[in-house]
């Protein structure tokens, strides 16, 4: 630390990502990436766009939001692409909170939303998960600024029905309810439908996941066109240009090729319930996940013991040292093949 950094950043601690390691040893099942590479259609209109980097990307990135409202059945004008579901994130906090308007979020969530909280300077109040790792809707009533839901939640799994994320958007009038779905393409409800009918709904997703893009950092807002206006005053504000135009155009050229996100789902969620099912006849407990991962727990091998014997062996999974998920690992589906591999390892730690 410098002697110049502020009082206020010294305290921030950041959020930390998964392992990004440079040599090609590991099957990488920790950040939950695609391990299908970007549809044919996305790399070639970014390496055409590549031809046009002198100039500056479209700010209002007027292509990708009409593209993006024809999917999700909504206007462009409801739609705000940006630099990763990350940056959209942030833009809310930065929009809709401050000192007297706190975020509010479940004790086990995203950790991204406690630093956005922080680096924002908003209070924040955390609503512990139930024992099942559920959200008690009875947490989420009668808030004011920020409700934060990951449906489905990371890292656990579970998703809430629409008509239960519903009932809570309902019960929260005086706050912005984000419902952060970026992992909702792999067998859960979406709650963008509900745009129309809630002023106070913000939903995030990514082309991270289900579009194997976490690499272009592209992610969109959905929401009415009045807190669309607030969210593009904030951007405005800090980075115009967000999405740039490689990313812009590969985001172009992965939505016309929807029949192989599609695809990639369907085989990504096979591979879950395979997996799920060989873990569980391990003795490993599997929570019921609706994502491209899997929060899994051995009844007597720790969670970091498991971890560590995975990497030994050139698996790499994500632990989380908290105290409530020390004891789980979450674990990417990826290909068949991977699953094999992690699921022969986790055989090994089982004893089996
Ligand atoms: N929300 C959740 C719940 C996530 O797990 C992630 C991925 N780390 C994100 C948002 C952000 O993803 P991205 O910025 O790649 O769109």
């Amino acid at each position: 630390m410098s002697r110049f950094l502020s009082a206020r950043r010294a305290t921030l601690a950041p959020y930390t990502p998964g392992e990004q390691p440079k040599d090609a040893r590991y099957i990488k099942l920790n950040t939950n990436e695609s391990p299908f590479p970007p549809s044919e259609q996305a790399r070639r209109y970014a390496a055409e766009a590549a031809a046009t980097l002198n100039l500056y990307s479209d700010p209002e990135c007027t292509t990708l939001r009409e593209k993006l409202a024809a999917i999700c059945g909504v206007e462009p004008g409801e739609v705000l692409p940006t630099n990763g579901s990350d940056e959209i994130l942030n833009f809310a906090f930065m929009a809709f909170c401050d000192d007297t308007h706190p975020a509010v979020f479940a004790d086990i969530t995203y950790g991204f939303y406690p630093v956005f909280a922080q680096i924002n300077n908003v209070p924040m109040i955390e609503k512990p998960l139930r024992d099942d790792f559920t959200i008690d809707p009875a947490d989420y009533v009668g808030h004011k600024g920020l409700v934060v839901i990951a449906n489905p939640n990371a890292p656990t799994g579970i998703a809430k029905t629409r008509d239960e994320m519903e009932a809570i958007i309902r019960a929260n009038p005086e706050a912005v309810v984000v419902v952060d779905e970026a992992y909702v393409d792999f067998g859960a409800e979406s709650c963008v439908p509900l745009i129309h009918k809630y002023g106070n709904l913000l939903v995030t997703q990514t082309f991270s996941k289900s579009r194997s893009m976490a690499g272009a950092r592209l992610g969109w807002g959905i929401a009415c066109k009045e807190l669309m206006a607030d969210l593009n005053a904030v951007k405005y504000a800090t980075n115009p240009y967000n999405v740039n135009a490689m990313t812009m155009a590969a985001g172009i050229g992965a939505l016309a090729d929807e029949s192989y996100t599609r695809e990639n789902c369907r085989t990504i969620m096979e591979n879950r319930e395979w997996t799920r099912q060989q873990l569980t006849a391990l003795g490993y407990e599997v929570l019921p996940s609706k994502t491209n991962f899997l929060f899994v727990k051995h009844p007597t091998v720790s969670g970091e013991e498991i971890y560590t014997n995975l990497r030994k062996k050139g698996i790499l999974v994500r632990h989380f040292t908290k105290e409530r998920i020390r004891d789980y690992n979450r674990i990417t589906v990826g290909s068949i093949e991977q699953m094999r591999a992690v699921v022969a390892a986790l055989g090994e730690e089982a004893g089996a």
